[in-house]
């Protein structure tokens, strides 16, 4: 029987990703299929934390595209990752896992302030933990902050849920001759400047060997694959 090489893992989760096939806002179809999901890794004994994203609500960078301050577009997107995040908490709850919100900004009548001693109880006891606000400090992404909570809590990997099944040498939408890679080192990572998350997020766990798992979000199972090491999305390691 297939063993998990993980136990303490961190996933990632864009906005985007939330959206389902809407787009915009939330789609309970995705919400409920990840409580499922994440219900049976923490049966099986894994800790999961979650960072989420608020592209799917706002991002920062495109208010300041219209003109907007840029770090008070940034809070507005900090604003729109704690909405995700107690979605995810009341799918995850009705699911019948427990879960904590830690919010990095102090929203104490909807959430937990973030301390990670306490983060690191909660997961020991077998409660998801969706980290929200990212990192609580403008111009950073909810990439960089998932990176910075996973070394923060000791995680063994972070899984980066996306819509495509791991990284490519170029564009798979656009480039029908794109080439998937199973590993790729950080290093190429940077240095091609794919788009698999942001650069600070990338030497962030570069310089702590933390590694990472891109995958797709939606085939059914891939987190638990993954986590098994099999070939489900790309690795990047050192
Ligand atoms: N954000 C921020 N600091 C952080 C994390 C996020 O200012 O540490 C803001 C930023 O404006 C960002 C928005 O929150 O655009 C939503 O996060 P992100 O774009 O990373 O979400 P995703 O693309 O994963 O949905």
């Amino acid at each position: 029987m297939s063993q998990y090489l993980y136990k303490r893992v961190l996933l990632k989760l864009s906005g985007e990703a939330l959206m389902g096939e809407g787009g915009y806002g939330i789609d309970p179809k995705v919400t409920d299929r990840l409580a499922r999901q994440v219900k049976e890794l923490v049966d099986d004994g894994i800790e999961v934390g979650i960072v989420v994203g608020g592209g799917n609500i706002f991002r920062g960078m495109a208010g300041a595209a219209q003109g907007m301050d840029r770090a008070q577009a940034d809070y507005m997107g900090m604003l729109a990752t704690i909405m995700n995040a107690l979605a995810l908490q009341d799918a995850f709850e009705r699911g019948g896992s427990a879960c904590r919100v830690m919010s990095a900004i102090q929203m104490n009548e909807v959430c937990e302030p973030y301390i990670r001693r306490r983060a690191m109880r909660h997961l020991e006891k077998g409660e998801v933990v969706i980290f929200a606000a990212g990192s609580g400090n403008p111009y950073f992404t909810t990439d960089t902050a998932a990176a910075l909570r996973a070394c923060e809590i000791g995680a063994d990997c972070l899984l980066k849920a996306t819509k495509v099944d791991g990284i490519y040498d170029k564009d798979p939408v656009t480039h029908a001759d794109a080439k998937r890679f199973d590993h790729i080192s950080y290093h190429e990572v940077l240095v091609r400047g794919l788009q698999v998350m942001d650069s600070t997020a990338a030497a962030l766990c570069q310089d702590n060997s933390m590694p990472i798992i891109v995958l797709n979000i939606e085939g059914e199972d891939n987190i638990k694959h993954a986590l098994m090491g099999e070939p489900v999305g790309t690795v990047v390691v050192q």
